[in-house]
């Protein structure tokens, strides 16, 4: 089998579709992408379904699973996304994702004319038409902190004399999340109630939170699980990841901050997290690895974590932005402003490493279940994935260009990630968005 890395036919960065739409060079999703989502037309009570993007469309995989398009492996593994739910497509496992992804690119190439292609053509659906829906039943959701930019910024305002702690440069360190708040882009949620304690006083408020903060992240989709006590060896740790999507871990500091001594967060982050409805196969994201390296001068990690391949190829270059869209410049008609960008190269810790690292206890992880990669911030200025660190804990707020600033998250603003990979001599493949709004608390 190859490996998740590995070019092959698929990659050619000179492909074009008969999908005109794809061959845009602006398009998130050429035919080098492919990524899959879970889909249904808008505002109807279809069953919801996979569909797999190309330029503007979808192809509904419900549709393709009921012709004679694909053969063998990559028919079944159509059948799998038919379903209302990735889970069983995902545990087929990569042989099956990677088929299914060479056949559609097969007949979605422009050199390839027949009946399979028009029967193809009959399952494509605008994406302007349809509405996404969280794309597996997520067993359960991990949220790592595995950016050491991230974690110094947060860490000299929370323990100004020992900002990283001793266990960072050693443990992908990680919190169990909630799943069962976890939506797609369009998400709309009320701004949290919650118990805060303010500097100097003597008892917390119970109050709306006043410090409303969101975490630039990526998503991280487990392919196939392992059996309870049977850990993953670093080796083996991408063959078990599906693939990627973005992820906006919105975060109530105030709540959080004051939670959670001595134990992780809890209410600070459990009322909402946002993805965006594609994810992006860790086949597709093969041109854009790249070699995890550590500061001159930090430990190497231990051996468990450590393997020849996660050294040449562990690290991914995904750029990445956020975008704040206020009530403001809504009505003003202006676009939403830019307040950050980074790159998931600069990470501490790889997708492999999390994974490996999450099961060398014996824990259990399925198809289907949500990794977050922890807030991506750059070591660079402007690069911070999270409000807190770029307006300093709300004492320099942020200028949105028209006048406007935010020391924190207002209501009505909605947040916007983005997300792309560009190389020379390769395709620019890209995520779509996470948008998520917020809305005044209850009672509010
Ligand atoms: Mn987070």
């Amino acid at each position: 089998m190859t490996t998740s890395s590995e070019l092959n036919p698929t990659h050619n960065a000179h492909a074009r579709s008969w999908v005109a739409s794809a061959n845009a060079e602006s398009c998130d999703f050429p035919i080098q992408n492919l990524p899959f989502a879970v889909f249904r037309r808008a505002g109807s009570s279809e069953a919801f379904r996979g569909g797999v993007a190309i330029g503007d469309q979808v192809i509904d995989m419900a549709r393709v699973a009921k012709t004679d398009c694909l053969d063998g492996l990559a028919h079944a593994a159509a059948q799998n996304c038919a379903k209302p739910v990735l889970n069983d497509f995902f545990a087929m496992g990569p042989a099956a994702w990677s088929a299914l992804r060479h056949g559609l690119f097969e007949l979605l190439e422009k050199a390839f004319y027949g009946p399979k292609v028009d029967a193809l053509r009959a399952c494509l659906i605008p994406q302007s038409e349809v509405e996404f829906t969280v794309p597996t039943q997520i067993g359960d959701y991990t949220d790592f902190y595995t950016s050491l930019d991230h974690a110094m910024n947060i860490g000299v305002m929370m323990r100004p004399d020992d900002p990283i702690t001793s266990n960072f440069k050693w443990i992908p360190i990680a919190y169990h999340g909630r799943v069962s708040s976890i939506g797609v882009s369009g998400q709309k949620y009320r701004r949290p109630m919650g118990q805060a304690m303010a500097p100097g006083a003597s008892a917390p408020v119970y109050a709306p939170c006043a410090r409303l903060d969101y975490e630039l992240e990526l998503g991280i989709y487990i392919g196939t699980g392992n059996a309870q006590g049977e850990p993953i060896a670093i080796k083996d740790a991408e063959k078990h990841i599906f693939g990627i999507c973005l992820l906006n871990d919105w975060s109530a500091r105030d709540i959080q901050f004051w939670e959670m001594a001595p134990l992780g967060p809890f209410l600070g982050k459990n009322f909402c997290t946002t993805i965006s409805p594609w994810i992006v196969t860790m086949e597709a994201l093969a041109p854009y690895r790249q070699a995890f390296t550590r500061p001159a001068g930090d430990p190497q990690p231990l051996a468990y974590l450590d393997d020849a391949a996660n050294k040449a190829q562990g690290a991914i270059d995904i750029s990445l932005e956020v975008l704040l869209e206020s009530d403001k410049l809504r009505a003003e008609g202006k676009p939403p402003a830019r307040l950050s960008g980074t790159s998931f190269k600069h990470q501490y810790w790889t997708i492999a490493q999390m994974v490996t690292h999450h099961t060398m206890g014996g824990c259990n992880l399925k198809s289907g279940d949500l990794l977050g990669s922890g807030t991506i911030s750059g070591p660079g200025e402007g690069q911070a994935g999270a409000m807190i660190e770029l307006a300093y804990g709300g004492t320099r707020p942020v200028p949105l260009g028209n006048g406007e600033t935010r020391g924190f998250l207002h209501d009505g603003d909605a947040v916007i990630l983005r997300g792309w990979c560009e190389k020379p001599g390769h395709a620019r493949i890209g995520f779509g968005e996470s948008k998520g709004t917020i809305l005044p608390a209850i009672g509010k």
